[in-house]
């Protein structure tokens, strides 16, 4: 950007954890994106070098292997996969900002043991599933049952669009424990997938953008649980687990729409330098600058809109509604800005060789996932 401007919540900390998340992206990502989007998963291996560079659970304790940091230290991560181009395709945003989070705030001390270090090293990736094919926007009207038994829960029901499905080893499954009893009658169960006798991984979905990701149905035939791998003290506590955990939820979605706007127009600016037509830049037609006057300006108004956000989730005090208007304003934008920015590479803008056509369809899914545009503006509306 033109216009100088640092976050508020920047320090020195951050900048050389920036910097050295950048290398090791650009070393050790970047040259396998391509391959990964192939497979329609990220390496494993690429999880456990994530772990050792400190790249996972940079916001949780130390003392359960995290980094330590805060929702800053997972922005500064996000924005720089967004830059090294692979953006929401790594999983981590579910992993250490959501799965990790749900352990660490509802967890028994026992649980933060077992989980946290393997999710902070990579050795178990995490997933959190509640969608399921008759259930996405109406989450009390999942069906998925967990019985208890004398040896612990029994699970039945199906899960779609699972992020990180295929290759997560702890999975927090939202379950019905108390089907009379409406959102009171939802647990949290965590499955751990090596020994889920009656769990089964289903199709890796084919997806239109957000490739590298591996996005799986999951199916519970019986599948036993252990009774201590309820999440907090007591069953019926899930609906309301899930709402707390929401806004963070929605607000690092909203920080990747503001790194993917930020690099839209970064990429765009440079390209438009470069190309001619009719013997000039494509800069020096008006309707180019023009429009990317706008993009820059608004660029710049979601990264103080952000920034606002940030803050108050470092404080503690992200609500329900500031949360969804960032998710759904800037993701909205997103979606508009990688449209804008596309139109100006002409023919290059959807060949797939060029990151713009990649930030195009991938800015789809951001305005679907979280809770839809249209589920934040039901809550934004509800308090008015
Ligand atoms: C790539 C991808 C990854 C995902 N990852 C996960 C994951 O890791 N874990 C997980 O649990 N889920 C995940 N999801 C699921 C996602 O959260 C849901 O798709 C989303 O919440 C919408 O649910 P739905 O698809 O059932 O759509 P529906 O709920 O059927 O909605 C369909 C349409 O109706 C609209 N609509 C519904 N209710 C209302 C209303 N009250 N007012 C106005 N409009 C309404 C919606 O906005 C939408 O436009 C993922 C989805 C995708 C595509």
């Amino acid at each position: 950007m033109t216009v100088a401007y640092t976050s508020p919540w920047m320090n020195e900390e951050l900048n050389i954890l920036r910097s050295s998340a950048r290398k090791f992206l650009e070393k050790e990502f970047t040259p396998h994106i391509e391959s990964w989007i192939e497979q329609k998963c990220v390496d494993k291996a690429a999880w456990l070098k994530a772990g050792s560079a400190g790249l996972l659970c940079a916001s949780i304790p130390d003392q359960y292997g995290g980094g330590g940091g805060t929702i800053a230290h997972e922005t500064v991560i996000l924005e720089e996969l967004e830059r090294c181009g692979i953006g929401i395709h790594f999983g981590n945003t579910i992993h250490s900002g959501i799965v990790a989070h749900y352990i660490l705030a509802y967890g028994s001390e026992e649980q933060r043991q077992r989980w946290l270090p393997r999710m902070a090293s990579g050795e178990l990736i995490g997933a959190l599933a509640m969608s399921e094919p008759g259930a996405g926007s109406d989450l009390k009207s999942i069906r998925t049952r967990a019985v208890r038994t004398p040896s612990g829960y029994v699970l039945n029901g199906q899960k779609t669009f699972i992020t990180n499905g295929q290759a997560a080893g702890l999975i927090i499954v939202a379950a019905k424990t108390d089907p009379g009893a409406g959102a009171k009658g939802v647990s949290l169960i965590v499955v751990e997938t090596a020994n889920c006798d009656g769990f089964r991984r289903g199709r890796n979905l084919n997806k239109i953008g957000m490739q590298a990701s591996d996005t799986a149905e999951l199916f519970f035939d019986d599948a036993h649980v252990p009774v201590e791998n309820i999440l907090g003290p007591d069953e019926g506590g899930g609906f309301a687990q899930m709402m707390a955990q929401l806004p963070v939820e929605r607000l690092l979605i909203a920080i990747s729409a503001v790194a993917a706007i930020e690099r839209a127009v970064e990429i765009t600016s440079a390209y438009v330098k470069e190309r001619e037509a009719f013997g000039r830049k494509l800069l020096d037609f008006q309707n180019t600058s023009f429009k990317l006057a706008e993009r820059a300006t608004e660029a710049l108004i979601a990264r103080v809109f952000i920034d606002y956000c940030i803050q108050r989730a470092l404080a503690g005090d992200l609500d329900t509604v500031t949360a969804s208007m960032a998710k759904w304003w800037l993701t909205d934008k997103q979606s508009e800005t990688a449209d804008v920015c596309l139109q100006m590479f002409g023919g290059y803008g959807f060949m797939e060789e060029y990151p713009i056509s990649r930030m195009y369809v991938d800015s789809r899914v951001q305005r679907i996932y979280g809770g839809t545009n249209e589920i934040m503006k039901v809550l934004i509306a509800r308090h008015l």
